[in-house]
């Protein structure tokens, strides 16, 4: 069997190609446009398409020259919530107008099962805690929306052409392949790990913390970390969970735990040995206070069962990517 990864060049497509090339016998087939990924991050194993998830004719090709894929793991997206204040018709072209032309050629093609990243952000402000996958889903910003408007789409294509789809609701990303071989290199960087373990090899000065009079016991957001690799594993066992025949549905997928932002610079500090000089800034626009998951339906029906459930594993993997590429991929692209 064949499984088709869709932005297998970003940075969590790319530890789910290797995922699947180490640990599965299914054929990889990955389409990535490259804009933001990184074609040395897919393992050489997997067979590589450039090009847009939006550009049907291509996806065609894609699908008619790999008859054999029966199922695509979507995370051809963009995800900064900060630029999709500034241009959310960017992230409704890219993300939900994207969505639709690739469901229209599943369509046709007759590949009727999908799995596809969905986000925390699609809550919005969370009314209690840990979040569930009922809870009330009210984005706050158009990056969450964009998702939101997504699985909706999803849900009216499965009535309409029986195409079926799980929806994976990541919280906090962080963390690397072990070996520090591949890893997350975005340009420009914004998220928190990345940026404490750049602090950390001198690659920044230092850490802005972005507000410490948060409703939390410390002042500052509190977020739930998911390592990549347990990402990509409630993939693989999503996939088997639609090819069972099994109803469409959504997983929140994260740790279960929270962990403030000065308890990751504490953790980075410990793990890395380094001094990582941090200072207080402003709030950023559009973060909730606390963000956790209850994950156990992921591990209930799917049997999940994340293995980085702890912090220092989480970072200690992120660490061996950045001290080992201090400039990502470079133009390695
Ligand atoms: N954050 C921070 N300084 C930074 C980058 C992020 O204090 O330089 C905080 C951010 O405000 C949030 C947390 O770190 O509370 C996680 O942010 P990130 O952008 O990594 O992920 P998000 O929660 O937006 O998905």
């Amino acid at each position: 069997m064949a499984v088709l990864v869709l932005g297998g060049a970003g940075y969590i497509g790319s530890h789910m190609v290797d995922r699947l090339v180490n640990t599965t016998d299914e054929k990889v087939v990955v389409v990535d446009s490259l804009v933001t990924g990184h074609r040395a991050a897919v393992n050489p194993a997997a067979k590589f398409y450039q090009g847009d998830i939006a550009d049907q004719d291509f996806m065609r090709t894609v699908f008619k020259e790999n008859p054999d894929v029966d199922a695509v793991i979507h995370f051809a997206a963009y995800s900064l919530v900060a630029e999709s204040m500034k241009k959310p018709l960017k992230y409704f072209d890219n993300n939900t107008a994207g969505m639709v032309k690739l469901l229209e050629v599943m369509n046709e093609v007759g590949v009727k099962n999908i799995v596809f990243s969905s986000t925390a952000a699609t809550y919005g402000i969370p009314e209690k805690m840990p979040i569930r996958e009922t809870d009330p889903q009210k984005p706050i910003n158009p990056y969450g929306e964009s998702k939101l408007m997504m699985e909706k789409i999803m849900h009216w294509s499965d009535l309409a052409y029986g195409i079926k789809f799980v929806a994976l609701r990541y919280f906090n990303v962080a963390g690397a392949k072990p070996d520090g071989s591949i890893g997350e290199d975005h340009n420009p960087e914004t998220h928190l790990l990345p940026i404490v373990l750049q602090v950390a090899q001198g690659k920044r000065d230092v850490l802005k913390i972005f507000g410490n009079d948060y409703n939390t016991p410390d002042g500052t957001n509190v977020r739930d970390y998911v390592h990549p690799y347990d990402l990509a594993d409630a993939h693989i066992l999503a996939v088997k969970y639609l090819r069972e025949g099994n109803e469409s549905t959504a997983f929140n997928l994260g740790s279960s735990t929270g962990f403030s932002n000065l308890q990751i610079l504490e953790a980075a500090r410990r793990v890395t040995g380094k001094e990582i000089p941090a200072e207080m800034a402003p709030r950023r626009p559009g973060d909730p206070d606390t963000l956790i998951a209850a994950s156990d339906k992921a591990r209930n029906v799917l049997g999940w069962k994340p293995q980085f459930d702890n912090i220092d594993k989480i970072i200690a993997s992120a660490w061996a990517w950045h001290s080992s590429h201090p400039e990502g991929y470079g133009d390695r692209k």
